[in-house]
């Protein structure tokens, strides 16, 4: 069968790397267990596209629980006449026992090996704490990456691993020359050509089409997608949105636990009030240029600063919706209260399934509790999540396609590298609304909730509201609302009496705002950014 044309940027990743002698063993991680095309798993895929054309005299394959087998029993045949026999015995046993065999092997004939789950074998503990097996297998994989007589002869070793992360981090030091090559989730295009092959037998009913089928199945791997398919056979029911949601909520729940949060947002720019300059901004830059495909233009990150209640989440959910983005919630708390080295592990596994949605907004909010000023000198979890998120946010090949949008409302106590060009480009100040912006939130809270109202013009009522959030607009409204269902039960009608009395019992509180509207001003670099009444404020600010 033809390589799709798509193409599978991994295999050609290393395809290159081996034909530029790079290396001769590689470590292939992340979706390795799914299909490569529409029929193929890795093992037949690298089979037919890279080993038949090259003769390798024995193809083999090692796994802790099923010890060494081979493609073909001449395979077979050759690796005992080359170890004289003495292998017979250890072909199920530990690495110490078997690998001595292997090593004679691929120096002595065009071997190509697999091993898989690598993690079991040589898992991420320090070297200190290793078993003696684990340390073993640790030097002999280690010690092939570079030698001269497996390259001689041409043998080639592919290490297979779920999570990079599970693996003893030594395997890649610099000392070595096994190379890593992260095999990704199907991107958009492969996930529709893959649907349209798998629903080509009509053998299921589908409420949607292929188009927002591929769409909507991102992050997941053609595995899932096929049992998505078998579910709906299986149960004889059509593939509709709901039922690739649920599915896909539960085989993500269970890849990603807690941590990473989809987002279906519901709601576009126009169910928000006020926060013009914000919407502007997002629609010039962001909007339009996916549209237009011009992604140069695109903020690699965008930092909204300001205090709680102003509607920063909501405008992160409309700017998905209306830029047909993905969107992904990391809850950094959840990371943080893992086990030391899990929350790591956990924490690189979720940006790469965060990545695998692109196109996709990553949104972490209350960013200053995890990345402090300061705090990055601690040791241990902390300070390795934090480079890998720096990292991670200023690759600019992501540009476009990944875009970060963090909520502070204390960006005065976050790190500075985080604040630094480059990665989060913007920093949106969202502050309190404004009288004729109050008046629109009392408008589209009341039409988010389907409540009736005979007031027409919000404006008094704004008056009537100096400092309140948007939250706390949307406390007054379900307050008059319970207000009136006391008193006309099933009829109730917010009225503009109803809507005042709710006001005078809801009272917003102002302490932390006015310091956290401060905090937000001084962040703010872009004056265009900054409502009237507070530009000369950035102007002045030392
Ligand atoms: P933040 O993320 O800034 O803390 P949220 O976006 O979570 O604020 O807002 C909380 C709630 O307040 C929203 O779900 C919405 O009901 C209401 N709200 C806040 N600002 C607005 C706004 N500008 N327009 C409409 N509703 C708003």
């Amino acid at each position: 069968m033809p390589r799709q044309g798509m193409g599978n940027m991994w295999f050609d990743e290393f395809l290159s790397k081996y034909r530029a002698g790079i290396s001769h063993e590689f470590l292939l991680y992340f979706n390795v267990r799914d299909l490569v095309d529409n029929e193929r798993y890795i093992e037949q895929y690298i089979y037919d596209e890279f080993i038949k054309a090259r003769k390798f005299s024995i193809v083999a394959f090692y796994d802790i629980s099923t010890g060494l087998t081979f493609l073909e029993p001449a395979m077979e045949r050759e690796f005992h006449l080359i170890t004289s026999n003495r292998a017979v015995n250890v072909m199920n046993a530990l690495p110490s026992r078997i690998f001595p065999f292997i090593d004679k092997a691929l120096k002595s004939t065009k071997m190509c090996l697999f091993i898989n789950h690598v993690e079991k074998i040589i898992p991420a503990v320090d070297t200190g704490s290793m078993s003696l097996e684990e340390r073993v297998a640790l030097i002999w994989t280690c010690e092939w990456s570079n030698s001269n007589k497996i390259s001689a002869v041409g043998s080639t070793v592919f290490l297979l691993a779920d999570n990079l992360a599970d693996v003893s981090r030594e395997l890649l030091s610099s000392a070595y020359c096994v190379e890593p090559i992260l095999v990704g989730l199907p991107n958009e295009a492969q996930r529709r050509e893959y649907i349209e092959y798998l629903l080509r037998d009509k053998s299921v009913k589908t409420e949607i089409s292929i188009d927002e089928f591929a769409k909507l199945s991102s992050g997941l791997s053609k595995k899932s997608i096929k049992d998505i398919k078998l579910k709906a056979e299986a149960e004889d029911v059509p593939i509709s949105f709901e039922f690739i949601k649920e599915k896909k909520h539960s085989v993500l729940r269970k890849e990603y636990g807690d941590v990473l949060e989809f987002i279906y947002p519901e709601i576009d720019f126009d169910d928000i009030g006020g926060m013009d300059l914000a919407k502007r901004y997002l629609i010039k830059n962001i909007v339009e240029p996916v549209k237009k495909g011009d992604l140069r233009r695109v903020p690699m990150g965008i930092l909204l600063c300001g205090p709680s209640g102003t509607g920063k989440t909501l405008l992160v959910n409309a700017l998905a919706k209306t830029s047909g983005f993905n969107c992904v919630k990391i809850d950094m708390s959840r990371i943080l209260g893992q086990y030391v080295g899990e929350s790591e592990k956990n924490f690189k596994k979720c940006l790469l399934g965060a990545q695998s949605q692109e196109p996709v907004i990553v949104f972490v909010d209350e960013i200053d509790t995890v990345f402090r000023r300061g705090e990055r000198d601690d040791t241990g979890v902390n300070r390795n999540i934090f480079s890998e998120f720096l990292q991670f946010t200023s690759n600019t090949n992501n540009r476009g396609k990944v875009i970060f949008i963090a909520a502070t409302n204390r960006p005065d106590l976050l790190d500075p590298a985080l604040k630094r060009a480059g990665r989060f480009d913007k920093k949106i100040p969202i502050l309190l609304p404004e009288a004729p912006e109050r008046a629109e939130i009392f408008r589209v809270v009341i039409k988010k909730y389907g409540f009736e109202t005979d007031v027409n013009d919000f404006m008094p009522l704004a008056e009537k509201t100096e400092n309140y959030t948007g939250a706390e607009i949307d406390v007054v409204v379900r307050k008059a609302y319970e207000l009136a269902s006391e008193r006309d039960g099933d009829k109730a009608v917010l009225t503009k009496d109803i809507l005042e009395e709710a006001i005078m019992k809801c009272v917003p509180s102002t302490q932390q705002v006015e310091f956290m509207t401060m905090l937000a001003i001084r962040e703010c670099d872009d004056r265009d950014l900054l409502p009237e009444k507070y530009r000369e404020l950035l102007d002045r600010k030392d």
